[in-house]
């Protein structure tokens, strides 16, 4: 007979995860005022919060870390780092961040101004309160077809080439400081771009003189994709997929926390060096010192072994297969789920699941909590609360997309936990009309309300 897939690696440490009962979990979920960011992880069975820092480390990450040098300036982790950065992805220039929203803070302390457009593929929302901190705006330019999740696009991360080059006749150059293309893209459902999508995109913002960079917290996970979807690299290795990939950009930030398979940090690299330069300055104020930018030298050697790993086919075939395990699950089940199913995290369709609820009553938010009483599993709304409310009006922003994401931490669970999960959402799915009411919000904060929200039941 055929061979079964088998993950390549076997465990070498474990850590217990805890059960809990429906009456523990309502009493939890209630003093945590129905945000899921509230809770204990112990008040958690299967944590599906994130797929950010909660990755598991392999024997030469650990190793990496007891290797660390801890000098202040020139630690050799830090030369380690700065050589796979350059022979990975080809870029010459970069700086260690504690993680990718600090990237993202000095690099655009360096480029954009007040009043500025930055056009991309939609934002994630770290990137976005960035921008619009400094009262600049993201645009979001993604394809259409994104925004259903039953169109089985193969690359729904796209930018619209259209709504692009509107973007850059509609402002002066001077008021575009860069593109940013997110590989992959978190908020359309972890969905991949195109390496032909990269290559147009980056031959317009050449045409019209605009600087693009990448977003590249999964672009190891986007060169998969590229590599099993588009033709004409099924035969390419990963890294030459990922090589190619940044040969078409200026410089990307990056949140090490997702494909480099860390716990923490992140970084930017660049081709410019006057912007290097530049963001030095920023670097050094906001982060500490150009060789090692917030992070500890044990660190930044981690961070260099993980880029090698995370750019492993095996282990990519392993990661995205779970994830597509768990989507397959749940469209057994028939329940509604972005296809084709993203890179890190299965997300569902909480408009079509729970469409008697108001979306005034925040549905996906609503899923999110019937699956933490269902089971214990903690998963993160990807809609309104997100999407926050407009800088100006500040009327509630309802995003085309309505989701409960399930990311799937990195080497960490089993199949059988993915069974687990499919299992409550399906026993929620079977329920789900004696769900009467969702939630309003009681408190929330100015910008990136979701992590504070405070709710009660509507
Ligand atoms: C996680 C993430 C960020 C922010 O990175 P942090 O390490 O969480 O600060 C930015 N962009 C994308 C696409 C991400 O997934």
């Amino acid at each position: 007979m055929e061979l079964p897939f088998a993950e390549p690696y076997k465990i070498k440490v474990v850590e217990p995860i805890k059960k809990s009962t429906r009456q523990q979990r309502e009493e939890w979920i209630a003093q945590a005022r129905y945000n899921l960011f509230n809770l204990r992880s112990d008040q958690v069975f299967i944590d599906l919060l994130t797929d950010s820092g909660t990755g598991a480390m392999s024997h030469m990450q650990w190793s990496e870390i007891m290797l660390g040098d801890e000098s202040y300036a020139g630690s050799l982790s830090y030369f380690k780092l700065k050589d796979t950065i350059s022979s990975l992805l080809g870029m010459p220039y970069f700086l260690p961040t504690h993680q990718g929203r600090a990237a993202e803070n000095v690099l655009f302390s360096a480029m954009i101004k007040q009043g500025d457009v930055v056009p991309g593929n939609s934002h994630f929302d770290t990137t976005k309160g960035h921008i619009e901190y400094r009262r600049a705006r993201a645009i979001d330019c993604t394809i259409d077809e994104a925004a259903d999740t039953t169109i089985l696009h193969p690359f729904k991360g796209n930018i619209d080439l259209e709504k692009l080059e509107k973007v850059f006749k509609k402002y002066p150059k001077e008021k575009i400081p860069l593109c940013l293309i997110t590989v992959t893209c978190n908020t359309s459902g972890g969905q991949p771009v195109s390496m032909q999508n990269i290559k147009d995109v980056s031959a317009l913002c050449r045409q019209y003189d605009i600087p693009v960079f990448f977003d590249a917290a999964r672009f190891a996970e986007n060169a998969y994709f590229i590599k099993v979807r588009e033709k004409e690299y099924e035969n390419h290795g990963i890294r030459d997929i990922v090589k190619e990939m940044f040969s078409y950009v200026d410089g990307a930030t990056m949140s090490s926390k997702k494909d480099a398979i860390v716990n923490i940090g992140g970084f930017i690299a660049c081709r410019d060096k006057a912007l290097f330069d530049k963001a030095s300055m920023f670097n050094i104020m906001f982060e500490g010192y150009i060789t090692y930018g917030g992070l500890a030298g044990r660190d930044l050697g981690a961070l260099a072994q993980g880029l090698m790993e995370g750019t492993e086919f095996d282990y990519l075939e392993a990661r995205i297969g779970q994830v597509a395990y768990l989507g397959n699950k749940l469209m057994e089940y028939g329940i509604p789920i972005q296809q084709p199913t993203g890179g890190h995290a299965v997300f569902v369709d909480a408009k079509k699941f729970l469409a008697h609820i108001p979306k005034e009553e925040y549905q996906a938010q609503t899923l999110g909590v019937e699956l933490y009483l269902e089971g214990g599993v903690r998963s993160v709304e990807i809609g309104t609360l997100l999407a926050d409310r407009d800088p100006l009006s500040r009327k509630n922003r309802y995003p085309a997309l309505e989701l409960l994401r399930l990311a799937i931490p990195r080497r960490a669970y089993t199949n059988n936990h993915m069974e687990y999960v499919a299992a409550c959402l399906k026993n929620i799915y079977d329920r789900r009309d004696t769900i009467k009411k969702g939630f309003r919000i009681v408190s929330e904060a100015p910008i990136m309300r979701h992590f504070t929200v405070e709710l009660e039941k509507a």
